[in-house]
């Protein structure tokens, strides 16, 4: 048995049985992780409100050689996200988020700059920088990360740069080719500008100088395109997010 520590985000919190929890947490050194928290569900349990989404905590956890499942023997807050999610939206917004790590984050794989995009993107979001756009930019950057979604430079297809008038997203392609290259939905400019930024601005910076909600509404469309086509479904988040925003119309 090896015990490891670790500073930790915690992605999701499942019941196991009538005493015990099942803790999903990324870390930056062993990636994405699962341990079995012992007696989480009894009352004046030693883990408290430790266990919450999206928080970010010190774990320290045993692991035995070939199993997936960890033991978790402590844990202990470092940054609560309780403020984001007291309303229906930073619930649904927090779930997303976790839902990005879950299916991109790889188990036992260092994952320093996933750690770090939601870190950060959690800690804008606690300084109050506005929701649409983290989500924008915490989407792209996971599909920049996971190597699905280049940063938008030259024309993949001529090498060219592109038009003044813009890009065009392939249905069947993962990356914006030029109107010469490929046909599909339009990409204007100022979405190409909100995808190059976010390789060179943090949300801070980029919330100085915030792109349009229409630009927001594009990027988030492609993002969207995008991961159905490499994961070949949505997630599941995203559906929940459309159905209930559909209904609250
Ligand atoms: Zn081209």
């Amino acid at each position: 048995m090896a015990l490891q520590t670790a500073e930790a985000l915690i992605l999701d919190v499942t019941d196991l049985h009538d005493r015990d929890r099942i803790v999903t947490f990324l870390t930056r050194e062993h990636g994405k992780k699962k341990g079995v928290a012992k007696g989480a569900r009894v009352k004046h349990s030693r883990f408290g409100g430790q266990l919450q989404p999206l928080a970010k905590v010190s774990v320290t956890w045993f692991e035995k050689e070939g199993r997936d499942l960890g033991r978790i023997s402590t844990v202990e807050l470092v940054r609560t996200a309780h403020p984001i999610q007291t309303d229906l939206e930073g619930l649904l917004l927090g779930s997303y988020l976790a839902d990005h790590l879950l299916e991109f984050a790889q188990e036992g794989e260092a994952s320093e700059h996933l750690f770090r995009l939601l870190d950060s993107t959690l800690q804008a979001l606690l300084a109050g920088v506005d929701r649409d756009l983290a989500t924008r930019y915490f989407e792209a950057w996971v599909l920049r990360l996971a190597g699905v979604f280049p940063a938008p430079w030259d024309c993949p297809g001529c090498g060219a740069p592109f038009p003044p008038e813009g890009a065009v997203l392939p249905r069947s392609g993962e990356m914006l080719v030029c109107p010469d290259c490929g046909g599909g939905p339009r990409v204007s400019p100022a979405v190409i500008d909100f995808l190059r930024r976010i390789g060179r601005e943090g949300l801070p910076a980029m919330a100085e100088n915030p792109p349009s909600p229409a630009v927001l509404r594009q990027v988030e469309e492609i993002c969207a395109h995008v991961r159905r086509y490499f994961l070949q479904r949505e997630l599941r988040s995203y559906d929940v997010i459309q159905r209930t925003l559909a209904r609250l119309g």
